[in-house]
């Protein structure tokens, strides 16, 4: 698909970002070209697989991609947050970073039980972003059938962590 290949191609690459050592993916060439934003956003709906009713979207980069496939794709959208953010909280987990802690927050009332979820972010690196928020999808009864990322860090091996049997969609493994 060459409007997809070209779309990848713009993801620019930040060394020494956030900290030395780190390769950062910065998907905002991609976010401000509308054909690139439009053939990622279609591949992510492509690959989803049957069933799903709810897009559950990571803040921040998440919410970018996730809103755009929920409104493509007809579906609900759950923004599952930093902390401090919501006036309602349904649930929290906190889990491990490579230094210290992150926590994510469900919004009240969004979920519900049963519910088909896939989990969108924009970059699986560790994994344990996805795998804190589909702890968050199973205690509100609900399901991960999918994970969809944009860009997959392949070597940090981040799929290991995730729910077993839901289907990892990437359109870049780096
Ligand atoms: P993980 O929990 O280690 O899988 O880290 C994933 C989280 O870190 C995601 O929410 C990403 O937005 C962010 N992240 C990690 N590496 C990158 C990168 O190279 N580019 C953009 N975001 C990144």
């Amino acid at each position: 698909n060459a409007s997809l290949d070209r779309a990848l191609g713009l993801v620019r690459e930040v060394p020494d970002f956030p900290e030395p050592g780190v390769l950062f993916r910065d998907l905002s060439p991609v976010l401000a070209d509308a054909d690139a934003f439009r053939a990622v956003t279609d591949a992510l709906v492509a690959a989803l697989p049957p069933g799903i009713d709810t897009v559950v979207a990571i803040e921040a980069r998440g919410f970018l991609f996730g809103a755009a496939m929920a409104v493509t794709a007809g579906l609900g959208l759950v923004a599952v947050r930093k902390p401090g953010k919501l006036p309602a909280v349904a649930d929290r987990v906190t889990y491990a970073l490579e230094y210290g802690t992150a926590t994510l927050e469900l919004p009240a009332d969004t979920l519900a039980p049963g519910a088909r979820v896939v989990v969108v972010d924009d970059v699986l690196a560790t994994g344990g972003t996805v795998e804190a928020t589909a702890g968050l999808v199973a205690r509100a009864g609900a399901h991960t059938d999918a994970v969809a990322v944009v860009i997959e860090l392949a070597g940090l091996n981040g799929r290991s962590r995730l729910p077993g049997g839901a289907p990892v969609t990437a359109l870049l493994t780096v």
